[in-house]
């Protein structure tokens, strides 16, 4: 039984070395990957070289720890990668209300990704149909031969099925789906190989062209559901008791459920706490936004991807759902030195353990977003921390940085213009 807690007190107010030390000691780190951690290695030019076209450099992030996760029992520490102040702190704030409220519940899926084929010139589709489903084991047996060593971990070929775009702007089309279980890969390379293989088949069993065959980013057979409760007493403050701050917490979901603006902005400090850690693990932030946006408006209308509500209790009650088409192989996920070390300190067995962690950042990340929303608002405690990148964008060096954020906190003038001119005085 993991003993490890990840409720660390009073870590923000450790210098950067102990907290390296601490998070080293969690993840058992080696020495060389203590480096990565500290930025002497990490990712290479040559590296980095073999992995883009057109390399000149390296770019470097912060990778901060998102403390107090309690997710199915077990305790993470989690990386996010992420060039935004407050995240990092707001997600650790509510993963503590989360836990005090008995942690975050998370379940996903099977790693299942689907496989586009379009298919166009059909002559007869409901024919065409026929035969593609008539010959479904065989098409199966055809993906499954590609890649022997998923099939041996228990992934490969799942199923067949086929759409009809009736209207199109070329006209209609046929669109054959190949649900592919990728296990622990996001998956995209071995599916486009197995789309593409597959494509000469389809067109002599539907006597159709084959134009496109591509993974799709909309991976809604591969889910992660993240809920978790918070005791109203845990919400109150000074002037807001804790059924009030339920309520209003509440409310401010309602908006996002019911208008694509707030959605929008709803759903972005969601992904602010997914994103991070997808960037860390070296997943591909591209392919997981994609398929969250166009999740948000699979009825047609884009909404919120969570939702909160007041339990019989009188408690906060939130849920997320969401796809996650994420890895621990394939991709950068290895190749990445920090990915590597990231994955280490998650200590993720599976791609579904990972995603269940990244939609329980999630959950916590939009709570810690409603919270601030709902209380003194995101500006004050945000602005604090963004004074000090301003300093730093203003020129400000050691010990001018601290006294020119102070300066601005003081009078409450926290803009760019305003550091340069203290830093001037
Ligand atoms: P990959 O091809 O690098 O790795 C997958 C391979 O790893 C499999 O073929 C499998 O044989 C092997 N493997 C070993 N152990 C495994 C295990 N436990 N579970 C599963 N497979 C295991 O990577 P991928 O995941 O197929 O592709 C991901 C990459 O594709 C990302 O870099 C992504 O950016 C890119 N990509 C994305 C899109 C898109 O999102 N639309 C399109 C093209 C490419």
């Amino acid at each position: 039984m993991d003993k490890r807690t990840s409720r660390i007190p009073g870590f923000y107010d450790w210098s950067l070395a102990e907290r390296a030390a601490r998070i080293s000691q969690w993840a058992s780190l080696d020495a060389d990957e203590r480096e990565v951690l500290g930025g002497m290695m990490g990712l290479g030019l040559s590296q980095a070289d073999r992995m883009i076209e057109n390399v000149v450099g390296v770019f470097a992030l912060p990778l901060g720890i998102g403390l107090n996760f309690c997710i199915n029992g077990r305790d993470y520490v989690i990386p996010m990668v992420i060039e935004e102040p407050s995240v990092v702190a707001g997600v650790s704030y509510a993963a503590k209300l989360l836990r005090d409220g008995g942690g975050i519940t998370a379940t996903s899926s099977e790693p299942v990704m689907i496989g586009q084929v379009q298919v166009l010139d059909v002559g007869d589709p409901p024919a065409a149909e026929a035969a593609v489903l008539a010959r479904k084991s065989e098409i199966l047996a055809l993906a499954d031969e590609l890649d022997p060593v998923m099939v041996k971990l228990g992934g490969g070929a799942r199923d067949v099925r086929v759409r009809h775009l009736r209207r199109t702007p070329v006209g209609s089309m046929m669109i054959v789906e190949l649900l592919y279980d990728c296990r622990d890969a996001m998956g995209a390379n071995t599916v486009n190989t197995a789309c593409e293989t597959l494509a000469p088949l389809i067109e002599g069993l539907t006597g159709g062209r084959v134009n496109l065959r591509i993974l799709s980013n909309l991976a809604d057979q591969r889910l992660a559901m993240a809920t978790g409760r918070v005791p109203a007493e845990l919400l109150a403050t000074d002037e807001i008791p804790g059924p009030v701050a339920v309520e209003r917490m509440v409310e401010a979901c309602a908006f996002a459920v019911a208008d694509p603006y707030r959605a929008a902005t709803h759903n972005k400090g969601i992904m602010n706490g997914v994103d991070a850690v997808v960037l860390a693990t070296g997943n591909d932030w591209r392919a997981v936004e994609a398929g969250a946006h166009a999740y948000a408006a699979r009825d047609g209308r884009y909404s919120a991807l969570s939702e909160w509500w007041q339990d019989k209790d009188g408690d906060l009650r939130g849920r997320l759902e969401l796809p996650l088409a994420v890895g621990t192989v394939g991709g950068a996920t290895r190749v990445h030195p920090g990915a590597r070390v990231a994955l280490k300190i998650l200590g993720v067995r599976t791609a579904r353990e990972l995603a269940e962690v990244m939609v329980a950042v999630g959950l916590a990340q939009n709570l810690a977003a409603i919270r601030a929303l709902t209380t003194t608002g995101i500006q004050a405690g945000h602005m604090r921390l963004h004074a000090r990148q301003l300093a730093v964008a203003a020129g400000a060096t050691g010990e001018q940085v601290d006294r020119v954020t102070q300066r601005m906190i003081a009078d409450g003038v926290i803009r760019l213009d305003r550091a340069e001119e203290l830093l001037s005085e």
